[in-house]
């Protein structure tokens, strides 16, 4: 039986990690907005109880199916134990986690602490040798598929053919990438007065903001009192001026440009010298 390419294997586990902790994190959310934060865990372990239906229970993950990989037992697709095993596991990371909680919470308990602590370390220890293993023998990427012996195998249809996956998605995201940043970059360039932002009052305050804020836009925005959290203005696309200090791309371009149409330099928010040139950080 050869073994599979190690890299989609580990590929396709990012990717499910991914996903779990993108549909984590809208859940997180919501359930902060709803104010059920004190259920947040039981929440994460039904979420965790559907994907793992929807998915595992299935004999795939998407992240699998995207690399034509199945979970597969001995024989083919997972028998209904190993199934069990895997749940018991999601099941396990909940009472570990409820349990830990409660231990920290408690005083004392110095001894339940350490063993834990050293449990957790065996824990880690067994990890890593499997992932050396794995990285040798080309099987198992994590600890619990090598304890209940599931391997990730090519799914039928595509035994035979070559290894063909697909990159169209990548491909699509790299173009639009491409695009993205060239806009970002030649739209100050291009000398529309339309895109050309009024001349920004910058309160001399301002200055003792966190240097990852850009001032130009953080003063644009709450001077109109459209924003002004901190956290919306950090700078995008840096770029460090001849003082040294550090603003938008777009910003500090659009304020070069009204400079030169009005024959005088910008000064600086930070520090008042004038700004001749800004370069990529
Ligand atoms: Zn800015
Ligand atoms: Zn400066």
């Amino acid at each position: 039986m050869n073994s599979q390419n190690r890299v989609i294997q580990l590929d396709s586990q990012l990717l499910d990690d991914e996903l779990g902790s993108l549909l984590n994190k809208q859940l997180d959310d919501s359930i902060s907005i709803l104010k059920l934060s004190q259920w947040k865990d039981e929440f994460q372990l039904g979420l965790s109880l559907l994907l793992f239906r929807l998915t595992t229970w299935r004999g795939s993950t998407y992240g699998l199916k995207l690399h034509n990989l199945a979970l597969m037992g001995s024989k083919n697709g997972l028998g209904l134990k190993k199934k069990i095993f895997l749940l018991g596991l999601i099941l396990g990371k909940y009472g570990y986690s409820k349990f830990n909680s409660y231990l920290y919470r408690e005083n004392g308990k110095e001894k339940v602490k350490e063993a834990i602590e050293k449990l957790t370390k065996l824990y880690q220890l067994l990890d890593f040798y499997n992932f050396v293993s794995f990285l040798v023998g080309g099987r198992f990427p994590n600890l619990a598929y090598r304890i209940s012996q599931i391997e990730l195998k090519k799914t039928k249809l595509v035994q035979e053919q070559s290894e063909t996956i697909s990159f169209e998605f990548q491909n699509r995201q790299l173009i639009w990438n491409t695009l993205t940043e060239f806009l970002m970059f030649i739209m100050p360039k291009l000398n529309l007065s339309y895109f050309l932002k009024s001349d920004a009052k910058i309160d001399p305050n301002l200055r003792f903001l966190p240097e990852r804020v850009c001032l130009i836009c953080y003063s644009k925005d709450s001077n109109e009192k459209k924003d002004d959290s901190l956290d919306n203005h950090l700078v995008t696309n840096p770029h460090e001026t001849n003082c040294g200090h550090v603003y938008c791309y777009t910003c500090i371009c659009n304020q070069l440009e009204l400079g030169k149409r009005e024959g005088k330099l910008w000064a600086c928010a930070r520090c008042g010298e004038e700004v001749e040139y800004a370069k990529p950080v």
